[in-house]
């Protein structure tokens, strides 16, 4: 099928816009929502170095592209990256390949790393309302302070903002402000340039845009418990429920700043 904006063969049918895009009108919408994401948040500051959480996988790579893409030119803010060291040699290998190639600093941290051994006493997955991706946080929130970062960029997407919203409703727990670390911890600013992005698009990105420096450009295999599982279902029935869940998440946060 051609692309809706100019006829070139398309790459993807994004089904919440009826819209087919060709590789050019694909990474233009990207880099736009990302964009986008950013601003209304106010993510970007004068004088923060931002460190990317880089997996070595699809999603972090086009993340790590959007982020140099975004303030790759600017003398005022700096960029590093920042992987947790895994078993995994493809995405480590991802991951030294792809800072190489954009020329951004890398950083990894160790399995023994203290600060990580100290963190991971508070990180116990199962007390977040948020485990897919709960732990890496709170494990680079820890060296923040050693590798001097002041704001972390993470992969979230649309389908993990939205199951945050859920496992909030559902634990009962506040909607709380989150984007800070405790107050024992460097104050980091936390920011999610893709989480009104569908998982797919920046896994496509990836494939598509940095095929030469990532292999095995696959989706991320990803460690699902029951109800990540559930929702994939129910997103490939009903494509448009994340959005919904992302928009009363919105609505919620609106109401907790307004009578807090
Ligand atoms: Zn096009």
């Amino acid at each position: 099928m051609g692309c809706s904006k100019c006829g070139r063969p398309g790459v993807i049918f994004q089904e919440y816009s009826g819209l087919h895009l060709c590789q050019q009108h694909f990474r233009q919408d990207l880099l736009h929502k990302a964009k986008k994401t950013v601003r209304q948040n106010h993510w970007l500051v004068p004088g923060t170095r931002y460190a990317v959480a880089l997996s070595g996988g699809p999603a972090s790579c086009a993340l790590l592209d959007f982020m140099h893409t975004l303030v790759g030119e600017r003398t005022d803010i700096s960029l590093i990256a920042v992987t947790l060291h895994n078993n995994e040699p493809d995405s480590m290998e991802n991951a030294k390949t792809i800072t190489e190639s954009l020329g951004i600093p890398w950083f990894i941290v160790p399995d023994d790393n203290a600060e990580i051994q100290r963190g991971n006493r508070f990180c116990a997955p199962d007390g977040s309302p948020f485990p897919a991706h709960a732990s890496t946080e709170c494990q680079l929130r820890h060296v923040a302070e050693q590798m001097k970062f002041d704001a972390l960029v993470l992969g979230y997407t649309l389908e993990d903002h939205a199951e945050w919203v859920l496992r909030n409703a559902i634990s009962g727990n506040t909607y709380h402000k989150s984007g800070y670390a405790t107050k024992t911890l460097k104050r980091v600013q936390i920011t999610r340039p893709f989480m009104h992005i569908p998982r797919k698009e920046p896994d496509l990105y990836t494939q598509i845009f940095l095929n030469g420096c990532v292999e095995n450009a696959g989706a991320d295999t990803r460690v699902d418990d029951p109800i990540s599982l559930l929702l994939a279902r129910l997103y490939n029935r009903h494509p448009g429920v994340p959005y919904a869940l992302v928009n009363i998440g919105e609505q919620v946060r609106q109401f907790r700043d307004r009578v807090s």
